[in-house]
Order: structure tokens, then C-alpha cells, then sequence
């Protein structure tokens, strides 16, 4: 059955290996033998089924981004973040990309999101001709600061110009009150695509982050909390949108024996390769949630009496994934800055990294209207990323507690 699949649609699936081929070995490159004692930011972690998952797949016949690995992927993210309907693709700025598209962004619309973010959250709006406009975060969450926002859409209605979609980010782990701003924005009639690349097994209010919004992306990257080695999602509890991203996601081909198109589509489809890594990392979702969340509880015990050190609140109501740990050296009390303490880790082979710099601030962006940013640009001056993995030993974050104890006490 599953050969005859191969045979049919060549594109969709392949005939399983004979054994004779199975035993031969792969050339690979030379590897350099993985025996780094460096800690890093946010390395994978493999559950251990991941090569079961792989190979049943392949002697299933399925490869391609087709068949039922992806749906079977698809199914178990619906399952993990309750959201109604999900396709999986291949990056979460493909998601962002797609959730742009299907809800119509043209040439010259704006799009809103908040400063403090990576770049992926507005880069595939900027690509499609959209005026990016960049909102401040707030100091308490890091997130987009919802006093602003309201103030603003305020403003564009007077200028007769409001926004195409507000795009808030779950900074880190800890979701945007995704509730009120979708509440802000819907006064207006405006649509939020969340972006919550960074977020997933968050929730907000006891569901996942992002819920509320029209749409939500989602990241298997390799550096976020599951990773399907690459890889995305977008979600939403509209089945036409998901239907409509979904038919533009394979290059938009209409139902005809021949490939007849009535728009031009993409090709970000998810292969079953990664899919089928996928559906064994998020077997282990809730376990790396909480890990994460005690590498956070570690620091925060840690650090806990230096001067002029913060973490990022977590609101009452919200649980962060903690995806990273950051913290915020205070200048005026702590004893040491954000680059002299990022110098004093990297000088012990330990990984850390500046927080985001503010979209605002980024020169792909200079000439793009901002409101506010003052904020986001002092923790991109004060705050650090702190080594966050879920497979960190507290061996090993024992040493960068240490390292930052010295930084800070000297
Ligand atoms: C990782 C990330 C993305 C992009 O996801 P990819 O899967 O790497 O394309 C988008 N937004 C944010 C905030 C991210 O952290």
C-alpha cells in the first residue's frame, strides 16, 4: 500500500528502502567530535524517540510535506494549545508570512507590532510592501505596552489610517495580554496575529498564549522550547483562514487534474521528516515547561539578593514557558553592566546574549514611524539572556550563578 502511495504520487511519498540499501553507510562530513564543555543559550534537547519517529515514518513510505505525519503533527499541537485548527509548515516566519497574507495586507498598509522583538515578527509584513510601526514595550513584562497601543489606534483613526493587523509578541516565554489588546484592537476593527514563535506551552488565563487572537505562529526552531529541527505553525480557531493559509502554503492549487492556479501560493510545507521529529518533541511539551521554568526559579533563588538585578514580571493570571531567562542590570545600583557581565561569561565559555534590540533602532528600519521606545531601549542596553535550556545541569548553571555572583559583588 504504502509503496504503491510512493509510486502513485512520487511527490508525496517514497518507496521504503529494500534492507540491502538500509545497511549501507552514509557519507557524512567529518564531524567534529561534540565534547564542548560550553554552555550555551538554548541548545535542542532530543527526547530519545526521535529516530524511532524518523524511521517509522520512512518505512511508511511518507517524506514530503504531504500524507499523515504533518496532519498527525497537527493534531497534536491542536491538542498541546487548544487551539481549533493548525498547519504545520516550514518556519514560524513562514506562519507570520502566511497570517500576513491571508488577512490581506497590501502595499502600503500598515502593520503594527512591539519594538522589543526579533525581527522575523515584521520582516515578511516589510517584504509585502507594509509600513511597519514599531510600539514600545512595557517595563513591567517586556511586552508590548497596551497604554500605548490604545492611545495610538486612537490616533489612526483620526489620521484615517489604522493599522491592517498589531502584531504582540510573547517576549521570551511570557505571553502579551493578548486578551486586551485583541479586545483594543477589535474596537476598531482591527485583526491580531500573534506572534508566539517563542511562547508555546505558555498560557494566559489558563489558555495557551495567543488564544484570542485571530491568528497565532508558532516556532519549532532549533533554539525554541521543542524544535522539529525547523519548522512552524500557524493556528487559529477560524477554519476558513487555516483552510485558505493552508491552500496557499502548496502553491495555492486549485482541485483540477492539472495544476491550475487562480493565485500564486508558496512552497512551506513541512516536510514529514521534521514532522515526525516534531510529534516526538511535543510527547515531552509540559516537561520542558516546567525545566525551564526551574532553570528561572534557580536564578531567581540565585541572584536573588544582588543590587539593582530584575527579572521580567509574570502577571498574575499568565504562566510564562520561561523559553529564556533575561535580566536587567540596573545601572545606577548594580555593580556591573550588561556588557562587562556578557564579557566575564563569554571569558568562561559561557553563552549569553543581549536582549533584543529594538526593531526602532535596527537600521533595516530607520525610517520607520515609532511610538515611544525608550523603554525597550534601555533594556536592550540593560538586559541579557542568561543560558536556558531545558537540558541545563544545574551543575553547569551552578557556574554561571557564580560567574555572575563575581561580576556583581566585586
Ligand atoms: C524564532 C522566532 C520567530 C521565527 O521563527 P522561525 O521558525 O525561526 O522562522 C519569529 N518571531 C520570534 C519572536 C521568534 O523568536
Amino acid at each position: 500500500m504504502a509503496s504503491q502511495q510512493g509510486i502513485q504520487s512520487g511527490s508525496a511519498a517514497v518507496v521504503p528502502f529494500p534492507r540491502a540499501y538500509r545497511l549501507a553507510a552514509p557519507v557524512l562530513p567529518p564531524f567534529e567530535p561534540s565534547v564542548s564543555t560550553r554552555i550555551l543559550l538554548s541548545p535542542p534537547h532530543l527526547v530519545g524517540c526521535e529516530l524511532n519517529s524518523i524511521q517509522a515514518t520512512l518505512e511508511a513510505g511518507w517524506i514530503a510535506p504531504a500524507g499523515p505525519v504533518p496532519v498527525a503533527f497537527e493534531a497534536a499541537i491542536a491538542r498541546a494549545t487548544g487551539f481549533g485548527h493548525v498547519l504545520a509548515i516550514a518556519s514560524g516566519t513562514a506562519a507570520l508570512h502566511l497570517g500576513f497574507r491571508v488577512l490581506g495586507v497590501q502595499p502600503g498598509d500598515e502593520v503594527w507590532t512591539s519594538s522589543l522583538t526579533f525581527i522575523a515578527s515584521i520582516a515578511p509584513a516589510v517584504q509585502m510592501g507594509a509600513v511597519p510601526r514599531f510600539i514600545d514595550a512595557s517595563a513591567a513584562d517586556w511586552t508590548m505596552d497596551i497604554d500605548l497601543l490604545r492611545a495610538e489606534l486612537s490616533a489612526a483613526a483620526r489620521r484615517g489610517r489604522l493599522p491592517r493587523v498589531v502584531v504582540p509578541v510573547d517576549l521570551y516565554g511570557q505571553p502579551a495580554d493578548t486578551l486586551a489588546i485583541t479586545e483594543a484592537c477589535a474596537a476598531w476593527g482591527v485583526p491580531v496575529l500573534s506572534d508566539s514563535a517563542e511562547s508555546l506551552g505558555a498560557t494566559l488565563q489558563g489558555r495557551h498564549a495567543g488564544a484570542g487572537a485571530r491568528l497565532v505562529a508558532l516556532s519549532f526552531n532549533g533554539n525554541k522550547i521543542i524544535t522539529a529541527g525547523g519548522g512552524g505553525a500557524l493556528a487559529s480557531d477560524d477554519a476558513a483562514l487555516i483552510a485558505l493559509a493552508r491552500a496557499l502554503a502548496s502553491q495555492a492549487k486549485e482541485a483540477a487534474p492539472h495544476y491550475q492556479h487562480e493565485t500564486t501560493g508558496f512552497s512551506y510545507g513541512l516536510s514529514s521528516v521534521l514532522a515526525a521529529v516534531g510529534l516526538a518533541q511535543i510527547t515531552a511539551l509540559e516537561q520542558r515547561v516546567a525545566a525551564r521554568r526551574a532553570v528561572h526559579a534557580r536564578y531567581r533563588e540565585g541572584l536573588a539578593d544582588l543590587e539593582g538585578l530584575h527579572f521580567i514580571d509574570e502577571p498574575a493570571g499568565s504562566r510564562s514557558n520561561r523559553w529564556l531567562t533575561a535580566i536587567r542590570l540596573d545601572p545606577a545600583r548594580a555593580r556591573a553592566g550588561r556588557e562587562v557581565l556578557r564579557l566575564a561569561l563569554a571569558a568562561r565559555d559561557i553563552e549569553s546574549r543581549p536582549v533584543w534590540k529594538p526593531l526602532h533602532l535596527q537600521p533595516a528600519f530607520r525610517d520607520a514611524p515609532q511610538v515611544g521606545g525608550a523603554v525597550a531601549a534601555r533594556l536592550f542596553e540593560e538586559g541579557l539572556c542568561l543560558p536556558s535550556g531545558s537540558n541545563l545541569a544545574p551543575l553547569d548553571q551552578a557556574r554561571v550563578i557564580s560567574v555572575i555572583r563575581q561580576c556583581c559583588l566585586a
